[in-house]
């Protein structure tokens, strides 16, 4: 038997007071049965949406035209859907409407996969698993629920959702689920980038991403959700590397950080404009030339169309475009201050974790190099140390420089500033009130007054 938490049997246990079916469904059902961590409760009943927002305290209609409200219930939070069926999938891309239904069973049949259609009667204390979820689940598969073909017409992000849970759980995908795919593909393009965008953050969140990047290549989700990765397979890579372009990024996401959503990200395209950017020298070796702002440039492209935020957009292009640094010991203090400036000091552990996996994904192998750890060392030691990295680190402002310099705002101030936060990154010492203006007022009178 399953371990139900607690405070789902206390929360059920208001529906059956009041004569209500309650079941749990669909992902926690799943997790509980993997014994895999779950927080996110699904319930299904045959209370109405109303009815459901009379029984509780705390509810908030989030889907009601979907039939669903989430109630808040001793700090655990439950979505609550009534029973439903859904009525003709008039373009693939959402249900029209939703029918309601007396019936869990009606209610099941509409759900995505079979690993997903087992329900818990909290009434009982028994299973209900009518298309053999439990099955699939012992035997690692994921499989639509009746015809594949018919179901993914009904709703174009059923495919992407295959792939994803292929990759969280590490299941294969079953034969005709598979090829359903393939036959679904002019259904999944009309399907909105935020729901794609969606499942791509859960992907991006599972352990191995790759999984299910590999399927979306050989499946042909991938030429319409990212075609500019799809054209990375078969690119060569310099020695050094084990991969083709398009394997080193997925072996590079795979390295990165799961918790961290743009360095996942930067990982997947740091190299997606090398086959824009590859050549050839007389000799036959590969070069890559400005790669890093030719990724940048698709990366941003990329993140925007599928909708992440402006921060995520933003992140990942950033990182992507400094990707490229190549430190040797010989670097001195300042150019190690110089390099954190150029980059941002916020952004120096992000950096150093797609760097890392960028090494880890040349072979798949664990090694990181001397020289990236020497980095970091360096790294950490001037961060810890430095006073002045940025603009606002100088000991004057831009008020400060116009006041002494006599002149007015515009374009001079900024790069008087720029000036000397290059000489402090240089020394240190120099980050003193007289000692800026003095130099400020040189170099205005040599440079820039009679500009
Ligand atoms: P996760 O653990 O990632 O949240 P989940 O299975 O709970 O996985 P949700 O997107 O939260 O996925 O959906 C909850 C349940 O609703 C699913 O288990 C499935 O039964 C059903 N479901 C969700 N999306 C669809 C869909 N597009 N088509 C059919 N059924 C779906
Ligand atoms: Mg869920």
């Amino acid at each position: 038997m399953i371990r139900i938490p607690g405070v789902v049997k206390s929360f059920s246990s208001v529906f059956i007071r009041n004569k209500f079916q309650c079941y749990l469904v669909g992902g926690a059902v799943r997790d509980i049965i993997m014994g895999r961590k779950t927080s996110d409760f699904d319930i299904a009943t045959d209370a109405k949406p109303e009815e459901v927002t009379r029984l509780f305290h705390r509810v908030i209609p989030t889907g009601i035209e979907h039939g669903t409200v989430t109630v808040i219930f001793k700090g655990t939070t439950f979505e609550v859907t009534t029973f439903r069926i859904e009525s003709e999938y008039q373009d693939g891309r959402r249900p029209e409407s939703v029918i309601f239904t007396p019936s869990i069973l009606e209610d099941l049949k509409r759900r995505d996969f079979t690993i997903n259609a087992i329900a818990y009667d909290l009434t009982k204390g028994e299973l209900l698993d009518p298309h053999g979820g439990r099955e699939d689940l012992k035997k690692a598969i994921l499989r639509a629920i009746g015809n594949p073909d018919e179901r993914f017409r009904e709703d174009g992000l059923r495919p992407v959702r295959a792939c994803r849970f292929s990759a969280q759980f590490n299941f294969k995908i079953e034969e005709k689920t598979f090829m359903g795919i393939r036959n679904a593909l002019n259904t999944v393009a009309r399907v909105s980038s935020e729901r794609i965008r969606d499942e791509l953050i859960r992907l991006l969140a599972s352990k191995i991403p790759s999984i299910g990047f590999k399927l979306m290549l050989q499946s042909g989700l991938l030429g319409l959700i990212i075609p500019e990765l799809n054209r990375c397979v078969g690119v060569p890579q310099p020695e050094l590397h084990c991969f083709d372009v398009f394997e080193h990024l997925l072996y590079s996401c795979d390295a990165a950080p799961r918790e961290n959503l743009t360095v996942r990200l930067a990982a997947l395209l740091h190299d997606v404009g090398k086959p824009e950017a590859l050549s050839r020298d007389d000799q036959g070796n590969l070069h890559f030339y400005g790669h890093e702002e030719t990724s940048a440039e698709i990366a941003e492209k990329i993140t925007q169309r599928l909708k992440f935020s402006n921060h995520i957009v933003q992140g990942t292009a950033h990182l992507v475009r400094h990707h490229m640094f190549s430190y040797s010991e010989e670097w001195s203090d300042a150019a190690v201050r110089r390099f954190i400036a150029r980059v941002g000091s916020e952004n120096i552990p992000e950096l150093l974790s797609l760097r890392r996996a960028d090494q880890i994904g040349f072979c798949n192998t664990k090694e990181i190099s001397y020289t990236l750890i020497s980095f970091e060392k360096h790294l950490y030691k001037i961060l810890a140390e430095a006073r002045v990295l940025t603009l606002g680190d100088l000991k004057v402002n831009g008020r400060d420089v116009m006041e002494s310099l006599s002149i007015q705002p515009g374009p001079q101030v900024g790069i008087i500033l720029n000036t000397l936060l290059q000489s402090v990154l240089d020394d240190q010492s120099l980050n003193q009130r007289e000692i800026l203006l003095d130099m400020a007022k040189k170099f205005y009178e040599s440079r820039l007054k009679s500009i």
